[in-house]
């Protein structure tokens, strides 16, 4: 039988464990304690446990839903770390430094790329995850479980988390709004909802949704195309929800929250990168009062599209920047391991070689 993970257990829910259990109600803070802000690796850590009721926790729940198999990067740089899932599964986090040209070259602020699924089933064409299909949702223990353990890997503290990992958080969104509660609560880890960014592809329902709900969490959505016709070529979703439903869901959106949107938008050489695109792309970030991040296509092993030129993306941003339009891009090259989320675990998956596992 497959043990539930603490990383998932909501704290009203141990309460009425510890309380079935014949304990007394303020052990619950201290095993929230060593979950949460003191990322105990076993239970043996729990130094402050009678040994009876670490016995009885062993026997009711796993410490942690994921176990580490691999990491690639250096402390320095980004790292991706891959984990294996109870069921044999992989799934991956990315640890992201801050941007020096935006924090400081001596910031020390990290954002940690979360997946949600295992697979996805949206086929977004330039996405690595996408490929194999989807196979299964991550619950709340697996999504937050991850931040966890990238900072027990890393020894850093997770600063911005952002649900663009494998698979689309808002096709699991229950899932997902219980990993939220964790993430955010008072008794568990604590960070605030404004450094949560959900990413989407478009799922115009579940955005309602999202924006209904209280906390004030961001929203990004994956566009990559300033038209239908262009949109469709990249992202299947488009054709279920075609970017006037979309935007009638994001101005929703805007009239419940008090965040900027993003636009996410990887530039593919001529397939999405004219400046005509750009013009569209400008008046409907204006529309929707949102900032643009630009992001030239890194190539994903099994897709054929290319990258655009500097030259090409720069004048992209222009036309966007010109019309008043706050929009990133960032050029340098050589970021062979963030390149696309879901690689490393299809690596995995399909037995080709990775380094071994390291803390
Ligand atoms: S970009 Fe996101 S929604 Fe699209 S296939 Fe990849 S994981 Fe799924």
């Amino acid at each position: 039988m497959t043990l539930p993970a603490l990383t998932g257990i909501a704290p009203e829910t141990l309460a009425d464990w510890l309380s079935a259990a014949g304990e007394p109600p303020f052990r619950a803070a201290q095993i929230l304690e060593w979950v949460w802000k003191k990322k105990a690796a076993s239970y043996d850590a729990m130094s402050n446990l009678p040994e009876a009721l670490r016995r009885k926790l062993a026997a009711a729940y796993r410490l942690s839903a994921l176990q580490h198999a691999a990491t690639q990067g250096a402390a320095d740089t980004t790292r991706k770390f891959l984990f294996r899932l109870q069921d044999g599964r992989y799934v991956e986090s990315v640890l992201i430094p801050a941007n020096p040209a935006l924090y400081g070259e001596k910031s020390d602020r990290h954002t940690l790329c979360v997946s949600s699924q295992v697979g996805c089933a949206y086929g977004c064409k330039f996405c690595a995850s996408g490929l194999a299909g989807f196979t299964r949702n991550l619950d709340a223990g697996e999504i937050a479980g991850q931040v966890i353990a990238a900072e027990q890997l890393s020894g850093e503290r997770v600063d911005n988390l952002v649900f663009m990992g494998m698979g689309e958080p808002l096709a699991n969104l229950d899932h997902l709004l219980a990993a939220i509660a964790l993430i955010t609560g008072k008794e568990t880890l604590h960070l605030g909802a404004r450094h949560l960014t959900v990413s989407t592809s478009g799922l115009v329902p579940q955005i309602r949704r999202l924006a209904e709900h209280p906390q004030q969490i961001r929203l990004a959505i994956s566009l990559h195309g300033a038209t239908d016709e262009v949109r469709q070529r990249i992202m299947p979703v488009n054709r279920k929800w075609p970017l006037a439903e979309l935007f009638q869901a994001l101005d929703f959106w805007n009239q419940r929250k008090n965040q900027k949107l993003t636009l996410e938008y990887i530039l593919i050489d001529n397939v999405n990168d004219s400046l005509e695109q750009a013009a569209i792309l400008a008046r409907h970030a204006r529309r929707l009062r949102a900032k643009v991040n630009l992001i030239p296509y890194n190539i994903v092993q099994g897709l054929d599209w290319t990258r655009p030129s500097d030259t090409r993306c720069r004048a992209f941003r222009e036309v966007l920047v010109k019309a008043g339009v706050t929009a990133t891009l960032r050029l340098e090259k050589g970021h062979d391991i963030d390149a696309a989320c879901g690689q490393l675990r299809l690596k995995r998956e399909t037995g080709e070689g990775i380094v071994p596992a390291a803390m």
